[in-house]
């Protein structure tokens, strides 16, 4: 992976001083550094490794910053430490608390100016208890173009660094802890799943890096079952996430059929769907016996008109039959300029029964924070669309709407 830690590869001869002159000039970021990372770091400080177990602890369990808090490290390390490190967080630049518990933050990263990314979390309460849901992006802006997507109408600009990439989580959880005295402050986040901006198996080494931390009980000790990577379906990276790391899959479908899937979610055409449904097969299989991977989340985005006809249901049931699988089926949430609408209440119903009739556990995801534009890539929002597409799409949609009502 690329390394965030910028000090020179230790030689024979490195002594640690030399390692301290090196980080004096570009203090080095803690927060995205992974456990070998932090070792190999103070390894080259002349410390010992486990106080990287330390560090870590502070930063990712006490949301601590501030090096003189961390009271179990010497005076002397510390001030070691305030001179060549620091731990800090992508910029908020807007936050909103909505009224029914889901909170968003909009972050610039990079230099100057920099960019704009967005993180949602999403509370809820089930027969598990409670739970609060982060969706944290992995790019700013995404070179995929889903037709449907906000984001894609940006292009792509940058992969997040894994600092960014984990500092969405770090601020979600330091939120609920401002005014909780240090040594009381525990971590709120429950699940996370890796589907705000872009497509995380293309940024995949920052992306690995953080969901490990998400994993190491020195930092956020999540379950693997709660943490779940979505993807529109990049195979080759599928494969090689299944060697990496054991966490949820996700899967970016919304449609059952290649011609629109090709349509609606562009990498199809690279990547059709018996490659993409083959590549799941694979990912359950091999994670055996002890795995998390029980069954892949397909993600369905209900376009009104465009992919919720009755046939599209028995599509999915056909394409799905030998894939392990719970259905979720995402009311569209139209961002301006969108050239799709919502699919009706009783549209969806009557998808969700076509597919739970024929045994698929089969969910309608309940729309939050509406007031706060909590769909994906909608609050960094209002983007201008640079590229005409919406235009183009609109006037595909109208033909693809009067194709099914011809069809009765
Ligand atoms: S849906 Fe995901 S993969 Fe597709 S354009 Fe949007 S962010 Fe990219």
């Amino acid at each position: 992976m690329a390394s965030v830690i910028d000090l020179p590869a230790p030689t024979e001869h490195a002594q640690p001083a030399d390692a301290v002159q090196n980080a004096v000039r570009a203090k080095v970021n803690l927060l995205g550094m992974s456990r070998a990372e932090l070792e190999g770091f103070f390894e080259q400080l002349g410390e010992k490794k486990f106080r990287a177990g330390q560090v870590m602890k502070w930063i990712h369990q006490y949301f601590v910053t501030d090096f003189a808090e961390m009271t179990n490290i010497s005076g002397k390390l510390r001030a070691k430490l305030e001179q060549v490190c620091e731990i800090t967080a992508p910029e908020v630049v807007h936050r909103h608390y909505s009224k029914d518990g889901t909170r968003k933050w909009v972050f610039r990263v990079g230099d100057g100016a920099g960019s704009l990314v967005e993180t949602v979390l999403i509370p809820a309460e089930d027969k598990t208890g409670s739970r609060k849901t982060l969706c944290i992006s992995s790019q700013v802006g995404c070179a995929l173009d889903c037709s449907f997507c906000s984001t894609g109408k940006q292009g792509f600009q940058r992969d997040l660094n894994p600092d960014e990439i984990i500092g969405q989580l770090w601020v979600a959880n330091q939120s609920y802890m401002e005014d909780v005295p240090v040594a009381e402050r525990e971590r709120s986040v429950t699940n996370v799943v890796m589907m705000g901006m872009g497509e995380p198996l293309l940024n995949y080494d920052a992306v690995l890096s953080s969901m490990q931390l998400m994993l190491d009980d020195f930092a956020y000790g999540m379950s693997k079952r709660r943490v779940t990577l979505s993807t529109s379906g990049v195979v080759p990276k599928i494969d090689q996430l299944a060697q990496d790391i054991d966490v949820a899959l996700a899967i970016s479908l919304h449609a059952p059929n290649d011609e629109l899937r090709n349509e609606l979610v562009p990498i199809n055409k690279k990547y059709p769907l018996e490659q993409l449904i083959a590549a799941c097969q694979r990912y359950l299989a091999k994670g055996g016996n002890e795995s998390t991977r029980k069954h892949v989340t397909i993600e369905y985005v209900m376009l009104d008109g465009v992919n919720d006809h009755p046939e599209h249901a028995q599509q999915m049931i056909k394409l799905l039959k030998n894939l392990p699988s719970k259905i979720n089926l995402i009311p569209f949430n139209p961002f301006p300029h969108a050239p799709y609408g919502r699919s009706s209440r009783n549209r969806i119903i009557a998808f969700q029964k076509t597919l739970s009739d024929a045994g698929f556990v089969c969910t309608i995801r309940q729309t939050r924070g509406d007031d706060i534009d909590a769909a994906c890539g909608q609050l960094v929002g209002h983007v201008a669309d640079r590229t005409r597409r919406a235009e183009q799409w609109k006037k595909k949609v109208a033909e693809r709407q009067e194709i099914i009502r011809s069809q009765g």
